[in-house]
């Protein structure tokens, strides 16, 4: 019984210091998701940016850029070779859990063809309404691939056992998710962009495009959550995943 709770890095984001919540002018962040090993099956929480993007003229990328945003992504980065890596083969991947659909959290589904995507039902369906994906950033190119879809309301607990429970905590997009994982290396909460960094809990420099009362209210709820060895694992914080990653990174 149990749960093993890998994290992995998928290659950087690049942009303003002001869209991450940052004073620098310009900051770059890495890109993780998770890997949980589950015996009833191995899921993500989220899965990285597409393998596409290793080719800086990919075509998003492109348009991204002028709008001073980028990524690097090298091969041995995309999530095809990190699971690779973790002994964990894609195929085998049975869900996907989505904190979201931007391309840096859903874009390795394309490398993930048999997983199930558990999603929250207010953001697919955001995915495909025009006047909220464009304005969200939500491209169906990333996520609309044909996988088996499990769409939720509210909390899911995944494998049924509490082990890892989906808890709703949206405002950085429509219908954004957490994620809370009880696992042989403790207890934690993997935040997604509900913030960004351990930075946001304090200052709430949410981004533009973001529903700030709702975003403000779903942070104050996950942090309810804590228990007091609870470690919140932010979205994209360059100093969780520098020496000394919050996550195991490989097998011990
Ligand atoms: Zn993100």
């Amino acid at each position: 019984m149990g749960l093993n709770l890998f994290g992995c890095v998928c290659g950087q984001f690049h942009s303003s210091g002001e869209g991450m919540g940052m004073d620098a002018e310009r900051v770059s962040v890495p890109i993780p998701f998770y890997v949980l090993e589950h015996p009833d099956g191995v899921a993500l929480f989220d899965c990285g940016l597409p393998a596409a993007m290793c080719d800086p003229e990919e075509s998003y990328l492109r348009a991204l850029r002028p709008l001073g945003m980028d990524v690097s992504l090298t091969p041995a980065e995309t999530v095809t070779q990190r699971l690779h890596a973790l002994d964990v083969d894609p195929l085998r991947v049975r869900y996907v859990v989505l904190s979201h659909l931007h391309f840096d959290h859903a874009g390795g589904l394309r490398e993930l063809p048999n997983a199930t995507l558990v999603v929250q039902r207010r953001e697919w369906e955001a995915g495909f309404e025009p006047a909220l994906s464009q304005r969200y950033g939500l491209r169906k190119r990333y996520f609309d691939l044909g996988h088996e879809v499990r769409l939720v309301d509210g909390e899911h607990d995944l494998f049924g056992d509490g082990a890892a429970v989906c808890v709703p905590s949206f405002g950085h997009t429509p219908g954004h998710q957490s994620l809370r994982v009880r696992s042989a290396a403790g207890d934690h909460i993997l935040v997604g962009d509900a913030c960004y960094h351990a930075g946001v809990v304090e200052s709430r420099r949410f981004p533009a495009i973001s529903d700030h009362a709702a975003m403000n209210r779903s942070l104050e709820s996950l942090l309810a959550l804590r228990a007091p060895e609870t470690v919140m694992v932010f979205g994209h914080d360059p100093d969780q995943w520098g020496e000394r990653p919050v996550l195991p990174l490989a097998r011990s």
